[in-house]
């Protein structure tokens, strides 16, 4: 027989995921704290657009979304860097016609939710869950007018993101439960730049932006409709901070010494700035993330991570592949598919957790250093060359699908440091395509193996 599951959550990875069980013939029902946000104007939720790459398109792949999905989104091949001193500078993401997409976070959860009803999946919207029964594994969920609701299943996945219900009521109910939860020191907030005149987009549309400002950054992420979403990473406090810019001078004159070719493309800047919300970004490990043959967190309840590899969504979507790739590997047997998701996934979620925090000293503060420019040509000359030998590490995460995020965090340190020695000898940025060089290098990787 099969259980009849309950997930809680239809934000980006519980609807994935319902789509997933669904299609393999089992009852699912899904409870959203939100109302249906294909019938009123409601905010997606923690970003506008997203980086979906190739670990996400192979899980919707899967599921027969990926084409849909292509088609809604914009292929962004590199890291479009504007300098402080207005010039700017192309860096490719990977090898020729290799990119990620920008995608509406609204328009992709719509899409996942309209394929899950057609799919035979109940969605319950307004509907949050307070509480869990765990011996009879029967859900609470409150509704609107103080109302609850209840439903009794034999599987139940937490879908219900960073900040889950599911996740408290199995810390607070597990004994021996690790958690580990740790804000960075600096928020995000969204702005807009509006179409060019004449309906265009005002700056270049296949790439995705950044204004790297060592201790800060802005980015832009393209949208379908012509505009920019863009988001500046800023410390919540200090010297420059959200709590100094406290007045529309203030944001006008910040804004002016350091993102000048900004301003003439955000008319809105200070109706904005003050309009909307500055939000933090937490990193979420935590550990056992089942329960027996019953219960599992997934995606963001499971391992929250902050977004500077773009990989949040994407690692959530792979925990939705490799779930389904152990029903069939254990024949629906629910305690060993459980207990295998976590052994799994678990240090591949810390691993890109890890990376991701590593990846935002680098977008802030590396893109725009020659040193770290010359490191980059030599790695891509390297992948060229020897293109399984050596693979840079944005490759092996964006890229690589096969490629465990472990894996490549484990490869990526290795090939650091061996980046860190060679960036130490004179003139290498001449030598560096010898035999000399390559062979010294190859020879390093196979040491560490
Ligand atoms: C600024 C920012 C930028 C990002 N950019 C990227 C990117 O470029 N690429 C990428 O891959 N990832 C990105 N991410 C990460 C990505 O947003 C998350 O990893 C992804 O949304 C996780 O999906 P999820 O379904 O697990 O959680 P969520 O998307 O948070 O969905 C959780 C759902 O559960 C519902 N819910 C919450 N509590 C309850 C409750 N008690 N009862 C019922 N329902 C509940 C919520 O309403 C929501 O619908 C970014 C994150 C941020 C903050």
């Amino acid at each position: 027989m099969k259980k009849d599951v309950t997930i809680a959550g239809a934000g980006l990875v519980g609807s994935l995921l319902s789509i997933y069980l669904a299609r393999r013939g089992y009852t699912v029902n899904i409870f959203e704290r939100r109302p249906d946000m294909r019938k009123e104007a409601i905010s997606a939720g923690r970003s506008i657009n997203l980086a979906l790459s190739d670990r996400g398109l192979l899980a919707l792949e899967k599921v027969g979304l990926a084409d849909a999905i292509r088609t809604i989104s914009i292929p962004m091949h590199g890291r479009f860097i504007h300098n402080v001193d207005g010039s700017t500078a192309f860096q490719p993401y990977g090898k020729q016609g290799q990119y990620i997409n920008s995608v509406s976070r609204g328009t992709l959860n719509a899409r996942l939710m309209d394929l899950a009803e057609k799919q035979g999946v109940k969605i319950h919207f307004n509907s949050k869950l307070e509480s869990i029964d765990w011996d009879s594994m029967t859900t609470y969920y409150g509704m609107p007018d103080d109302q609850m609701q209840s439903i009794t299943s034999s599987l139940f996945f937490g879908a219900d993101g960073a900040f889950s219900a599911a996740r408290l009521e199995h810390q607070l109910k597990h004994d021996k439960f690790n958690y580990q939860q740790y804000y960075i020191d600096c928020g995000y907030k969204e702005l807009t730049i509006p179409p060019a005149e004449g309906g265009g987009f005002a700056m270049e549309k296949n790439a995705l932006h950044i204004w790297p400002r060592k201790d800060y950054m802005l980015i832009a992420l393209p949208n379908i409709d012509h505009t920019f979403t863009c988001t500046l990473f800023f410390p919540f406090d200090g010297e420059k901070s959200f709590a100094k810019l406290d007045t529309t001078e203030k944001v006008d004159q910040f804004f002016k010494e350091n993102f000048a070719d900004v301003i003439p493309l955000m008319p809105e800047l200070n109706e904005e700035f003050f309009r909307n919300p500055t939000s933090s970004l937490v990193t979420v490990k935590c550990y056992p993330w089942i329960r027996g043959d019953r219960f599992s967190l997934i995606g963001d309840a499971a391992h929250a991570i902050v977004p500077f590899f773009g990989q949040g969504m994407n690692c959530g979507f792979e925990d939705c592949r490799i779930l389904d790739e152990l029903i069939d590997q254990y024949n629906e047997d629910w305690s060993q598919i459980l207990e295998n998701f976590q052994q799994i996934r678990k240090p591949d979620a810390d691993a890109i957790a890890d990376l991701a925090i590593g990846n935002f000293t680098e977008m802030r503060e590396r893109t725009a250093d020659p040193q770290f420019l010359l490191q980059k040509k030599i790695e891509a000359y390297l992948h060229e060359k020897y293109p399984d030998e050596w693979i840079p590490a944005y490759s092996q995460v964006t890229f690589s699908p096969h490629i465990r995020y472990s894996e490549a965090l484990r490869r990526g340190l290795q090939q650091e440091a061996i980046m860190a020695e060679l960036m130490t000898m004179p003139y290498v940025d001449t030598i560096y395509h010898t035999s000399e060089i390559e062979h010294w290098i190859l020879s390093k990787l196979k040491d560490r193996h």
